[in-house]
């Protein structure tokens, strides 16, 4: 089975870092820089995503930065230092053990998960729902009413995207997240004290990361991923695609929501993720097998 992929951008930016905004193609918010945020990313671009291919070779030469400012050559000089060769156990169990280790100390709410800035909550559903709908309207004549359709919300989070977007449209909800404590703030706000959930739609809770899960054949019409997809090293990150293919009914689509930046990647130290350029992403999805279906950029303009 071929799976697809889309791809929904949503750059923002944030002060002291070596890579400068593009002029935004339109504004959503005019809000003070993110702090800790999945949406505090580095860097941005200005185009919609480009329709060539990459080399095979280009994510290997493009230049980075981390979030102290220090250049990197190119990612394979990052990899190695992060998450050390092929085989050092230790160092990649450390950069997973971190990342996590930065959510574990965020409280679980809307305003945690998104680094203090809460108030882009409505764009940010807005803009997927509007996203959803077409794709939805372009995979099933009738929008996928009458069908029942499955969706897994990965790096879920307190469940923010499933409770105010994915269970409108879907029958039922998987929610995938690595942190406890974010995971039973999702289920006690999705499975009130009567014990069943939302309109009996969210149904399973797995408390995995991404790296480690393995979803069961052919569940899930729609896998989002949405800001979290940046903790994956490169080799975990297409291992992790190409299990979860196997996850999709036929037909079925990934759908991933993601900072991007200007070019190669800016590795975030504090909470061990990496924001990768569009290109470096398509190098990606080329090493899984998957194209791209749709893509949308969206722009939140942060004035710091
Ligand atoms: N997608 C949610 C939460 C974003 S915050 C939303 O948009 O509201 C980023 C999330 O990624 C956190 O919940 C964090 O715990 C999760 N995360 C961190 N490392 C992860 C990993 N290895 N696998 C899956 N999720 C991870």
């Amino acid at each position: 089975m071929e799976a697809q992929v889309l791809i929904r951008v949503v750059p923002s930016y944030a002060r002291g870092l070596p890579i400068s905004p593009p002029p935004p193609r339109f504004e959503l918010s005019a809000k003070p820089l993110f702090r800790s945020s999945p949406l505090r990313s580095t860097a941005s671009r200005p185009a919609a995503a480009s329709t060539e291919k990459p080399r095979a070779s280009a994510i290997m030469e493009a230049s980075g930065f981390d979030s102290e400012g220090r250049e990197f050559k190119n990612a394979e000089e990052m990899w190695g230092e992060e998450i050390g060769k092929e085989g050092d156990v230790h160092k990649r169990k450390e950069w997973y053990r971190q990342g996590v280790g930065y959510w574990e100390g965020v409280e679980a709410t809307a305003d945690g998960v998104l680094g203090g800035y809460a108030h882009v909550n409505d764009a940010d559903i807005k803009g997927s729902e509007a996203f959803l709908k077409m794709l939805l309207a372009e995979r099933f004549p009738d929008g996928g009413r009458g069908r029942s359709l499955v969706a897994l919300d990965c790096g879920s989070g307190i469940g923010r995207v499933t409770k105010n977007l994915l269970i409108r449209f879907f029958t039922e909800v998987d929610l995938l997240e690595p942190v406890s404590h974010f995971l039973e703030a999702a289920r006690e706000s999705l499975v009130p004290e009567s014990g069943l959930a939302i309109e009996n739609k969210t149904t399973n809770f797995f408390c995995v990361p991404l790296q480690e899960f393995t979803p069961d054949v052919g569940r899930y019409d729609v896998i989002w991923i949405q800001w979290c997809i940046g903790h994956l090293a490169d080799d975990d990150f297409v291992s992790f695609f190409m299990r979860a293919k196997a996850g999709l009914k036929p037909g079925g689509l990934f759908v991933l929501k993601e900072n991007i930046a200007r070019s190669g990647f800016v590795l975030d130290k504090e909470d061990r993720s990496i924001t990768r350029s569009d290109t470096y992403f398509k190098e990606l999805f080329h090493r899984c097998g998957l194209h791209i279906f749709k893509s949308k950029v969206s722009v939140l303009l942060i004035y710091t």
